[in-house]
C-alpha cells in the first residue's frame, strides 16, 4: 500500500517531519502568523479579536479560547484583507435562509496558487503521468473547480478535461470514448445516475474521485462493482479553497490539507476540542490565506478525528467520513449538497 503523497508534501511545505506534534507545532505557528496578518489587515478581525492576545496560543488546547467564526460572518463589513483589485476569483455563495445575503468568498492568485498545489498532490494520490481525467462535476468558469483540475493535473504529467456544460448521461458514452478517461471526478449524485448506463462504457476507467457532497458507503461499493474501479473520496469546500482533505490507498479517512488548514473536531455547542473517534463540528482555520482568512470558523459539517497511524503507513490522524450536518445539539442532519463545485 502506497502512503498518502500528501505526507511527503506537507514535509517540503512545512520543512518538519509529517508526524503529530512537529506538525501540530508548525500549525501553532503558522496560527500566529495568519492572526497577525488578519489583525492587520482586516477590521472585521481587528474589531473581533480587539484585546485577545494571539501570541498566547501555544498549542493546540489553546484553540478553545480563540472565538468561532459563523458563516454569517462571511457577510460581515471589513473581513476581506486585500484590496479589490488583488482579488483575482470571487465566488458567491446562496445564503442560508430565503432572504439573507448573499456569501461572498474571495481569492487573491497567491491562494488560488495553493490550491492548485493541492489539487496536483492530491489528485497524484489516484492519478499519474499520462492519466486523462474526465471532470463531471458543475463549475466551469475560470478558476472554478474544473479549471483548477486542468490547471493542476499538468504538474503531474496527467491533464484533465471538464465535460460540455450541459451534458446529459446518454452522451457520455461517447465523450468517455473519444477522451479515454482513465480517471473520473464527479459527484455521488452524478454516479449514482451514470450507475444506470451500460458498465462497460465505464471499462477504461480505473479510479474514480468523489467530490461535493457525502459520499454513502453502498454508492462507492456499487461504483466499484459495477466499474471495476477504485472509488477515492475528497472533503472540502468554497471556504477551504476548495481543497480539504482525499483519502489515500486505505481509503481509510481522509488525509488532510493540513500545510493550509488547521482543522478542529469540536463539540457544536461549546468549542471545546473532542477527542479522536467523537463526532462533533469540523471547525477551519486557513494558514497563510491572503485575502479572507477564516479563523476558527465553523463550517456545519459533522465529522471526526481518526487517530493514526494510517494503514498507509502515515503517522498524522486524519479525518472520519463526513456523515452530514451538525446542529448545536450535535444531532446530525441532511448531508451537505453541491458544496465546493462552482
Ligand atoms: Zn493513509
Amino acid at each position: 500500500m502506497r502512503t498518502s503523497p500528501l505526507d511527503a508534501w506537507l514535509a517540503a511545505k512545512t520543512g518538519v517531519a509529517p508526524d503529530p506534534p512537529a506538525l501540530a507545532a508548525w500549525q501553532m505557528a503558522e496560527l500566529r502568523r495568519t492572526l497577525r496578518w488578519a489583525l492587520k489587515a482586516s477590521s472585521f478581525h481587528a474589531r473581533r479579536l480587539a484585546g485577545f492576545d494571539g501570541e498566547s496560543l501555544r498549542s493546540p488546547a489553546d484553540l478553545a479560547r480563540l472565538p468561532r467564526m459563523e458563516s454569517a460572518d462571511l457577510t460581515a463589513p471589513g473581513l476581506l484583507a486585500l484590496s479589490q483589485d488583488e482579488v483575482k476569483r470571487v465566488v458567491t455563495l446562496p445564503s442560508s435562509g430565503t432572504s439573507g445575503p448573499v456569501k461572498r468568498l474571495y481569492f487573491s492568485e497567491s491562494d488560488l496558487a495553493r490550491t492548485l498545489d493541492f489539487f496536483a498532490v492530491g489528485m497524484s494520490t489516484l492519478c499519474g503521468p499520462g492519466d486523462m481525467a474526465l471532470v463531471l462535476l458543475p463549475g466551469r468558469r475560470a478558476w472554478g473547480v474544473a479549471d483548477l483540475l486542468a490547471r493542476a493535473l499538468p504538474e503531474i504529467g496527467a491533464r484533465a478535461v471538464a465535460v460540455p456544460e450541459g451534458w446529459t448521461p446518454e452522451a457520455l458514452p461517447d465523450i468517455l470514448a473519444a477522451q479515454k478517461a482513465d480517471v473520473l471526478v464527479a459527484a455521488p449524485t452524478q454516479l449514482s445516475r451514470l450507475l444506470a448506463l451500460r458498465a462497460e462504457i465505464f471499462r477504461g476507467v480505473r479510479a474514480v474521485l468523489s467530490s461535493a457532497e457525502p459520499l454513502p458507503a453502498s454508492l462507492r461499493r456499487d461504483v466499484q462493482d459495477a466499474w471495476g474501479c477504485d472509488v477515492y473520496d475528497h472533503w472540502g469546500m468554497t471556504e477551504t479553497g476548495f481543497g480539504g482533505g482525499v483519502e489515500c490507498s486505505a481509503r481509510n479517512g481522509y488525509h488532510l490539507r493540513e500545510a493550509d488548514l488547521l482543522v478542529e473536531v469540536v463539540h457544536p455547542a461549546t468549542g471545546e476540542p473532542l477527542p479522536p473517534g467523537e463526532i462533533g463540528e469540523i471547525l477551519v482555520t486557513t494558514l497563510g490565506e491572503r485575502a479572507m482568512p477564516l479563523v476558527r470558523y465553523r463550517t456545519g459539517d459533522a465529522g471526526s478525528r481518526l487517530p493514526g497511524p494510517c494503514p498507509c503507513g502515515s503517522a498524522l490522524p486524519r479525518l472520519g467520513r463526513v456523515p452530514g450536518r451538525i446542529a448545536p445539539d450535535g444531532s446530525i442532519t441532511q448531508p451537505r449538497k453541491g458544496g465546493g463545485t462552482t
